[in-house]
């Protein structure tokens, strides 16, 4: 029972250091899941209540786009552990099936992002001026930068190549059968017309956020998280708590919400010259 409690509250890298297998029980454990639930869905003879393509479907895809986005920025809240401890992980885990990555990946590549920030080889997503090199960039960097952490974790040595190459299968499998368990519940009218389009707008706004987040959108300047609090970010700070007080969050990535940068805190940084609200507004 202790065992089943501490896994439920801990952080996955935190397990991910200690345990050099932590990974495929993970992914053996979502892909069991996942393919249960199929079944059980199928054995009680589950129908989405929407069976066809309906004309009001596409007018639900702001809130459903803005349901993933939140998924997001509650899973970054739940890599920094910003839930209660007793429903962090939780929280994580559910948003992680939201947005398909899976809990783990997001925290080990974001946990990277913040001790890495900016170095063209180490950070997941090194920001630069073009979107869509960045964009692509962020995607491919994913996989490889998860497979780095394994070989900094566990040296790199040709059982550890192996190791992880059966890992990103396993991995992609499961995601599969996350997608699968999606489609099955949701039927496909909902799924195609709702689900997918609002995951796809979702991640190129996550990406977005990033991009903007290290300054990259300006056409000088240096690349490095920033606070932004005009024009739209003014609006996109108000509906997704603070994101893009990205400098604030990386200076302290306890906050829920970096926008709530403590007085004493926010004018030390004011002193080291950083940006700040004032300057960013
Ligand atoms: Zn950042
Ligand atoms: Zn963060």
């Amino acid at each position: 029972m202790n065992v089943i409690a501490t896994t439920l509250t801990t952080l996955p890298f935190a397990q991910f250091k200690r345990s050099p297998n932590f990974y495929f029980v993970y992914d053996a454990a979502y892909l069991v899941c996942a393919l249960a639930f199929v079944a059980a869905l199928h054995a009680i003879g589950w129908r989405s209540p929407v069976q066809e393509f309906a004309w009001w479907l596409p007018l639900l895809l702001p809130i459903a786009t803005y349901v993933v986005i939140m998924a997001h920025v509650f899973i970054h809240n739940a890599s920094h552990g910003n839930f209660p401890k007793s429903i962090n992980r939780i929280v994580g885990e559910i948003c992680g099936v939201v947005v398909l990555t899976k809990f783990a990946s997001w925290e080990i590549v974001h946990r990277r992002h913040h001790r890495y920030s900016d170095d063209p080889e180490r950070d997941p997503h090194p920001a630069e001026r073009h979107y869509w090199r960045y964009a692509i960039n962020t995607l491919i960097n994913v996989e490889k930068q998860l497979q780095q952490q394994y070989f900094d974790l566990y040296g790199d040595t040709p059982e550890t190549r192996r190791h992880e190459k059966i890992r990103s299968a396993l991995s992609f499998i499961s995601g599969v059968a996350l997608i699968f368990g999606w489609l099955t519940l949701l039927g496909a009218p909902v799924f195609f017309v709702l689900y997918l389009p609002a995951f796809f707008f979702a991640a190129l706004f996550v990406i977005f956020f990033n991009w903007a987040g290290h300054n990259a959108h300006e056409a000088d300047g240096p690349i490095e998280p920033a606070n932004l609090d005009h024009g739209i970010f003014w609006i996109l700070n108000r509906i997704f708590f603070g994101i893009f007080y990205h400098g604030n969050h990386h200076k302290m990535a306890m906050l829920f919400n970096p926008m709530h940068m403590p007085v004493r805190a926010r004018s030390e940084s004011t002193a080291h010259g950083e940006r700040d609200e004032a300057e960013a507004a």
